[in-house]
């Protein structure tokens, strides 16, 4: 991906956080919704099944394969792709262009795949890669999480391992060491200058 030059000049109306699974894009998320309600979370939308805990419409769109099927011939997703070789995910279109020509700041929390689609349909974006502190504590973080089994670990450290490889076309790199510092970094970057929730 190119660098636009003006990637860094106020506030991003859009930005797209990738990074290599159980880096902890979710919890970074989560910690700006938390703390940062002027930032809008798009929910994607995807064929998985649902964590124990995890609400439909609110971490995602829980979707059957027909009707994800429909909404990208339909043309109503942003982006989608296949991911970790197995389920479906996309970006539903109307609620992002919604937000962004209310002036509302937008994140969306996708794959390498979705980022680079992203790219090439709305360059001027902002693009941030979330990288772990190491590959050992990627590793970690996989196997503590402990929501996949070890053939399904494998595949996404597959994965993981080529997103690690494309870190260097983003706009900027950040490093997950400690959630709360990384959320305050992300948001910095899209330019908001509002102190988080709580703290005014
Ligand atoms: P998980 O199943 O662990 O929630 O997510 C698996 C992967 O799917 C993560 O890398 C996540 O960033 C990615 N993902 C989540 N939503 C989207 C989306 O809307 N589009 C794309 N391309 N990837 C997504």
């Amino acid at each position: 991906m190119p660098q636009p030059a003006a990637a860094d000049n106020g506030p991003a109306r859009l930005t797209v956080l990738a990074g290599p699974t159980a880096v902890g894009k979710g919890t970074v998320s989560a910690d700006i919704r938390a703390r940062y309600p002027d930032v809008w979370l798009s929910v994607s939308a995807t064929t998985r099944s649902a964590r124990p805990g995890e609400v439909d419409g609110v971490h995602y769109h829980f979707v059957p394969t027909h009707e994800f099927d429909r909404m990208v011939a339909d043309g109503e997703m942003l982006e989608s792709a296949v991911v970790h070789g197995m389920n479906r995910y996309g970006t539903p279109r109307g609620p992002v262009e919604e937000k962004l020509a209310a002036g509302v700041p937008a994140l969306l929390e996708i794959d390498l795949q979705g980022a680079r689609q992203v790219r090439e349909a709305m360059p001027e974006a902002r693009f941030v890669f979330l990288a772990p502190p190491s590959w050992d504590e990627l590793v970690r973080r996989l196997v503590g999480r402990g929501t996949e089994d070890a053939e399904e670990r494998e595949r996404r450290l597959a994965t993981a391992r080529v997103e690690m490889a494309a870190a260097s076309e983003f706009d900027h790199v950040i490093v997950n060491d400690e959630v709360h510092r990384a959320a305050d970094e992300l948001v910095s970057v899209m330019g908001i200058e509002r102190v988080p929730a709580g703290l005014d």
